[in-house]
């Protein structure tokens, strides 16, 4: 196989997938508000045409078989790389996350090592029953159509979970990225396209009605969706008309708890960053972290040190690791929450307030001791750089209190005693509880959520079982 073509530039890339002049919408760069380029707005006739197209193409991907797809996606892999640095400018520009840190260079190593580790995951048949009298086996097959639709806070990434796992299992995919991000994701799927064959995978950029359509679409049988419980439940309603398989992966608002006589220094670094990686903006993020009476002011000068020192700026300054709230909305809704905090007896340690001198969208690295629950900054999810810190005596009130949120995606328990941690771990109703750290994911550890966090899970064997359709085939045991 030839190597993977190297796109010029970030300009050479964009251009390919930018609307010609006077047509599609604007796109802004996060940080400085410039006009990046315009981005296609597909109409309805558009989707219908691209689900038509990938249904048309997926008989013949199916047909493939295992090892070309994986071949191919190792080479989508290796496209990727080699246009490593154009896509992640677009992403930092587009989404404003830093180019360094665990950021959009970061993002675009996780986009092919996520996609090599869906070509080496093997789905077996799995034997149910073999005895004298029957042998059963279970089979997973493709799907068909995979619809998907992503959201803006992780755009690449999290589309490359839904578009990985499908085509590694002989399905097609449309998918719709966020209108706040479309940019990065056409970019990623231009690249990608360079070597799959045509109409296997396609992009679709519109509003969010676009991808009300695609999930709602007669010859999508698989609805892979990312973004907020309430446009989530919308997906649930419309899957009564095509019966489309789901996987909902959707809010959160992840708990920490620190239990007594834990060493807050050796902690406050990864504590740190399990919040405001990406600036906050991520799905499983730590969100309110509750800590022991015995240690609560040493975690909250720790965190407050380490907010205060970390650079916040534009995502193409190379010294930069935090960046702007994405868009405006998000913004408004991290700012309003930290003033009513205010109102409801929070202090203010650090931040507390936007940045204007580095661009409209920046909100400096906040945290807000001595809220509680019932504020709202603790009881919905922020996704921005602010982290409430809520002090508790009695470890079991803060588990009851942990526990309280309809949600549960993430969740962590930090102690100087990792045992000790491992044994409240399970009592997080959560799909996920990290011990000493939060949000750390890896492509063959399962990950989703519970309760309104959604279901079904992503990643290794459960995320390609996901995206398969299961088929028994039952025939005469040993002895016939
Ligand atoms: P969102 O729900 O507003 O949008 C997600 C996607 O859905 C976008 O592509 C949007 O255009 C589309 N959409 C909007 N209305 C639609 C409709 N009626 N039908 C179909 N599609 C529609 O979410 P967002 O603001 O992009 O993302 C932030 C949210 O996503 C947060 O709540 C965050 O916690 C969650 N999230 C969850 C995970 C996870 O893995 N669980 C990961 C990232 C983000």
């Amino acid at each position: 196989m030839s190597e993977p073509a190297t796109l010029a530039d970030y300009s050479t890339l964009l251009d390919r997938v930018v609307a010609p002049e006077g047509e599609g919408r604007e796109i802004l760069d996060a940080a400085t508000r410039q006009v990046i380029g315009r981005v296609p707005v597909q109409t309805a006739e558009e989707l219908n045409a691209a689900v038509a197209r990938a249904k048309a193409a997926q008989p013949g991907w199916e047909a493939l078989g295992h090892e070309k797809r994986i071949e191919l996606l190792l080479a989508a892999a290796d496209a990727i790389d080699a246009n490593a640095e154009a896509l992640a400018r677009i992403l930092s520009r587009e989404q404003g996350k830093p180019l360094n840190g665990p950021n959009a260079r970061f993002e675009v190593g996780a986009c092919s090592a996520w996609l090599r580790s869906n070509a080496a995951t093997v789905l077996e048949p799995e034997v149910i029953v073999d005895d004298e009298n029957l042998h059963a086996e279970l089979i997973y097959k493709a799907v068909g159509v995979v619809g998907a639709i992503s959201p803006w806070n992780w755009p690449m990434m999290i589309s490359i979970w839904q578009i990985g796992p499908s085509l590694r299992m002989g399905n097609t995919v449309v998918i719709k990225p966020s209108s706040n991000t479309p940019l990065s994701v056409l970019a990623l799927i231009s690249v990608i396209n360079e070597v799959l064959p045509p109409d296997v995978l396609i992009g679709v950029s519109g509003p969010g009605s676009i991808g009300g359509r695609l999930a709602a679409h007669p010859d999508v049988a698989k609805v892979m969706f990312t973004g907020s419980t309430e446009v989530g439940r919308k997906i649930i309603e419309s899957s009564a008309g095509n019966l489309a398989r789901l996987t909902l992966e959707l809010g959160g608002n992840d708990a920490g708890v620190v239990l007594p006589g834990t060493d807050a220094k050796a902690i406050a670094q990864d504590l740190f960053w399990g919040a405001f990686i990406n600036t906050g903006q991520t799905c499983a993020a730590l969100k309110r972290l509750y800590v022991h009476d015995s240690v609560y002011d040493e975690v909250v000068d720790a965190l407050a040190e380490i907010a205060a020192q970390t650079p916040m700026g534009p995502g193409l300054d190379e010294d930069n690791v935090l960046g702007p709230v994405q868009n405006k909305e998000q913004f408004d809704i991290v700012k309003g929450l930290v003033e009513d905090a205010k109102t409801h007896g929070g202090r203010v340690v650090v931040g507390g307030e936007p940045a204007p001198e580095l661009g409209e969208l920046f909100y400096k690295a906040t945290i807000v001791a001595d809220v509680t629950d019932g504020v709202a900054l603790v009881d919905e999810e922020q996704f921005g750089p602010v982290l409430p810190v809520i002090r508790y005596s009695d470890v079991d009130d803060a588990f009851a209190r942990a526990n309280a949120a309809d949600v549960g995606l993430g969740s962590s328990v930090w102690s100087s005693d990792p045992e000790e941690a491992r044994r409240h771990a399970t009592r997080m109703q959560a799909g996920t509880v990290w011990i000493n750290s939060h949000g750390g994911l890896h492509p063959m550890v399962p990950f989703g959520g519970t309760k309104s966090s959604g279901y079904g899970m992503e990643f290794g064997v459960e995320g390609l079982k996901s995206v398969a359709l299961p088929q028994v085939v039952s025939g005469p045991g040993r002895k016939g």
